[in-house]
């Protein structure tokens, strides 16, 4: 764990108390399991490493720790944990009362930032599809006072928490943990201009997390659009165009697909690398001019494979610069 090549992947720990959704979140997204098969869940009860190699780039481990982690267990080395940590996700049950889980999150951010400054520290204030607008407003406000009243208490004001309104039910957990994974891929802002050819487009990997869109804001709208694009491309790949020998992919090379929607415009979806797509959201009379869609196509490919064999032959030199 703590050779160089792990420590260069940078890592995602997922945390907080005991059935506030952690291995929900986890199997949701990852797992592509359905929000209501969640409630037969097993409650986790030991440290849980998952391996996803969400793309040739970010590769992340999540780790999800049962509620009750004992700090002054001198078995449990967090010092190692924390120091090759890039994010820890705090997740927060908001349809439960949040007093000893806030109590839980100052304990572990205060530790993790003495061991490691650099962590991104990421608070997932979670189920809020239980909740009314009004009401999720208001837990959010409640728990950011509380969270930063404590940090100013402890004079850590330099620990910086980001917060997330998240639920399994909808596409607010695939955005609060793109955003996550943005944060950790250098290379975002490189990214961001290739995109900027296209009209409208979001690059996303297979688990739906977006990894960069074009500099126009996303909406949710566009978001889910794009997902279920990717849901049912591979959903019906996996049904029915897998062959019985173990070689083939569900989504390869050749996958490829357009959807014309009644709004004049059109859903554009082609693979990029093995984990990753382009989404793009095109006008119809953009998409007449298909040459010159497939000709900025086959540029950003490229680009994006020259961007990512750069990286990852430095990563593995153990070099410390970045292309730009
Ligand atoms: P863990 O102990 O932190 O891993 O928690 P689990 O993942 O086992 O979740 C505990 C319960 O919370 C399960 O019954 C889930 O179905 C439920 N749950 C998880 N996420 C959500 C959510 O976003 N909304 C709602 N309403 N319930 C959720």
């Amino acid at each position: 764990e703590n050779s160089p090549s792990a420590d260069s992947k940078p890592r995602i720990l997922l945390m907080g108390l005991r059935r506030s959704g952690k291995s929900s979140i986890q199997k949701v997204v990852f797992h592509k399991m359905s929000p209501n098969e969640t409630l037969f869940l097993e409650s986790t009860n030991k440290i849980y490493k998952d391996d996803i190699s969400g793309s040739s780039f970010v590769n992340f481990h999540i780790w999800d720790f049962p509620g009750q982690v004992d700090f002054f267990d001198p078995t449990f080395d967090y010092e190692m944990i924390f120091r090759g940590t890039g994010a820890l996700i705090f997740v927060i049950d908001a349809q439960d009362d949040y007093v000893e889980a806030l109590g839980r999150l100052h304990l572990t951010v205060s530790r993790a930032f003495r061991v490691n400054p650099e962590i991104n520290f990421e608070v997932f204030i979670h189920k809020v599809d239980g909740l009314s607008d009004d009401h999720k407003i208001e837990t959010q406000r409640d728990i950011h006072q509380r969270a930063n009243d404590d940090l100013a208490d402890a004079s850590l004001e330099k620990l910086h928490l980001s917060f997330y309104l998240t639920s399994i039910y909808d596409h607010s957990i695939f955005e609060a943990f793109s955003k996550v994974v943005q944060k950790l891929i250098p290379q975002l802002p490189t990214l961001e201009n290739l995109l900027n050819i296209f009209i409208s487009c979001i690059f996303v990997n297979i688990f739906k997390i977006y990894i960069a869109t074009d500099s126009s804001p996303v909406d949710m709208q566009s978001y889910e659009l794009c997902c279920d694009m990717i849901d049912v491309v591979i959903d019906v790949s996996c049904i029915y165009g897998l062959k019985d020998d173990s070689n083939s992919n569900a989504y390869d090379k050749e996958s490829l697909a357009i959807i014309k929607l009644n709004n004049t415009t059109v859903l554009y979806l082609k693979e990029v690398t093995k984990f990753l797509a382009l989404v793009c959201i095109l006008r119809e009379e953009s998409f007449e001019r298909k040459g010159l869609i497939d000709y900025n196509f086959h540029c950003f490919r490229k680009a994006i494979h020259e961007v990512f064999e750069v990286s990852s032959s430095t990563q593995r030199t153990g070099a410390a610069v970045h292309s730009s």
